[in-house]
């Protein structure tokens, strides 16, 4: 029986350790299958098996590190993050909750319920058009033949990225045709430790955040198509220009989220005009348009409001305008009586500590959504910042959502015993 290293010195060392698997260039660069995420996922497997505990993977790749002893179904106590990053984003992100996650898995072998680590295999849609596979795959819900013809920017299909991870032992066997990824333990209640990515716990001085809503979202592409025409010779009052209208409806996004008030956002993330010279006036323009609230309801409002004063704006400039939903996530709750308990327990043991909203989507929405009760820690984000190389958390402020989860996954293991 290996004992357990889960002490600050461990959880820093291997976060070391998995940041070095990354494609050249700034920051963390760990795409679902690519080279650099075998070498992490297989290195993961080795460093459990290295603390005594199995490494199971999924049909997709996703990874369970749990006590040897543990048969296939049984109710735990899942605890995890995602293994996947963006394009040059930071050293935390996903790693740190898989680290934290392999040290109390197994730290809390034995207790009177498992406590099962989880590791996704991709959580940010950063290389195939498709976030959340991975946990949609941990629970049952993900079918891989309807994702297989999916392709990343260079023309790779989602099966054959998948098969050549299979063939270097980071996922198992896969489902036959139509069915889905078979789950391999029933989570019974759900936690995650993340980093904040936002300001809100560094600018308070608070060292734990206790998540209970992760704020839903929706996405929408604006098309405005107006005239193209000489811009020397077309009088100003004679133009339908798509770009200004465009620019117009920027602005009425960002006074729309200024106006909702916290914890509502709107952003237009991206624009483009056709022809893009500067002597047309611009014929069309494209703009991304985003929408986040932690109330359901009210972000159906706010989808509604904006496209009101796009539709209003390109009215007015005699431009015509499509509004295209192109995806979206409900706002999701997670579980109250596991906030509360959390709190009183951050209270009794002096941390200072917030109840807050996540701005950002997290896998743990999925197991919110299906049902499991869940929860997610935060720890500050030096600046707020966060899918970005300057990514930074204090190795004790990691150190202090570590232990605190580690008196928080015991507790729930007596509560369900
Ligand atoms: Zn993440």
């Amino acid at each position: 029986m290996t004992t357990s290293p889960f002490t600050l010195e461990a959880l820093s060392e291997k976060l070391d350790q998995l940041a070095t698997f990354t494609a050249p260039g700034p920051g963390v660069t760990r795409l679902v299958y690519d080279e650099h995420w075998c070498d992490a996922h297989l290195w993961l497997q080795a460093e459990a098996r290295a603390l005594g505990l199995a490494a199971t993977c999924d049909a997709i790749g996703n990874l369970w590190l749990h006590d040897p002893g543990l048969m296939p179904g049984t109710r735990v106590i899942a605890v995890g993050s995602h293994l996947d990053s963006v394009r040059q984003g930071g050293r935390f992100d996903g790693a740190y909750g898989t680290i934290a996650a392999l040290l109390l898995a197994a730290e809390l072998r034995g207790s009177a319920t498992p406590v099962a680590a989880f590791v996704t295999c991709e959580e940010e849609g950063s290389r195939f058009p498709m976030a959340l596979t991975g946990v949609r795959g941990l629970l049952g819900q993900l079918v891989p033949s309807r994702c297989a013809d999916q392709r990343d920017r260079d023309g790779v299909r989602w099966a054959d990225a998948l098969a050549s991870a299979r063939a270097r032992g980071c996922a198992a066997e896969a489902p036959p045709d139509g069915a889905p990824v078979p789950k391999l333990f029933n989570a019974a209640r759900q936690l995650e430790l993340h980093i904040e990515q936002g300001p809100v716990l560094e600018s308070m001085g608070a060292k734990l955040g206790v998540v209970d809503t992760i704020a839903g979202y929706r996405r929408v592409r604006a098309r405005l198509t107006g005239e193209a025409r000489h811009a020397g010779t077309t009088p100003m009052d004679r133009r339908r220009d798509a770009l200004a209208a465009a620019a117009e409806i920027v602005l009425a996004a960002e006074a729309l989220g200024l106006e909702t008030g916290a914890p509502a956002v709107a952003t237009a993330g991206g624009a483009s005009a056709e022809p893009g010279l500067y002597n047309v006036v611009p014929g069309t323009a494209t703009l991304l348009l985003e929408v986040r609230h932690t109330d359901d309801a009210a972000l159906v409002r706010m989808e509604a409001a904006l496209g009101e004063r796009a539709r209003a704006i390109a009215a007015r400039r005699g431009v015509a305008i499509e509004l295209e939903v192109q995806s979206g996530e409900a706002a999701t709750p997670l579980s109250a009586a596991l906030a509360d308990q959390a709190e009183a327990m951050a209270a009794g043991m002096a941390i200072p500590y917030r109840r807050m909203a996540s701005g950002a989507g997290h896998d743990t929405m999925a197991f919110a959504q299906d049902g499991v009760p869940a929860l997610m820690l935060f720890t500050p984000s030096r600046l707020g910042i966060s899918h970005h190389p300057d990514e930074l958390t204090k190795v004790r402020d990691l150190w202090v959502a570590a232990a605190f989860a580690r008196e928080l996954l015991l507790a729930w293991a007596k509560d369900l015993a």
